[in-house]
């Protein structure tokens, strides 16, 4: 069967791929090996904000400028926030602590 592009995913599909797309992600950081490319982090936020889908957690796996996927970002933690500085373009991303 020939693979969809990313374009013509229906809801369903494009929740899959997403899922897929970060448990990918997170697999490689563990096994440290070559994670996706800003082009494809790019790709994968346009697909989930076509269909309307929010990103959740796995919004703190990658810079919020550049789409790098953080790797040893510097990360600091106060008592509501935790920043995350880019090691790529400097950008720093903060969290509200849960
Ligand atoms: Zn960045």
């Amino acid at each position: 069967m020939q693979k969809k592009s990313l374009k013509q995913l229906s809801k369903t599909e494009a929740i899959k791929e997403i899922q897929e797309f970060f448990s990918e992600i997170k697999d490689n950081l563990r096994n440290n090996i070559k994670n996706k490319t800003p082009e494809q982090v790019k790709k994968i936020k346009t697909l989930a904000m076509k269909h309307n889908l929010k990103l959740g957690a796995n919004k703190k796996l990658f810079c919020k400028r550049c789409f790098s996927v953080y790797k040893h970002p510097e990360i600091r933690i106060n008592k509501k926030t935790k920043s995350m500085k880019c090691e790529n373009c400097g950008t720093i991303s903060r969290w509200k602590m849960d």
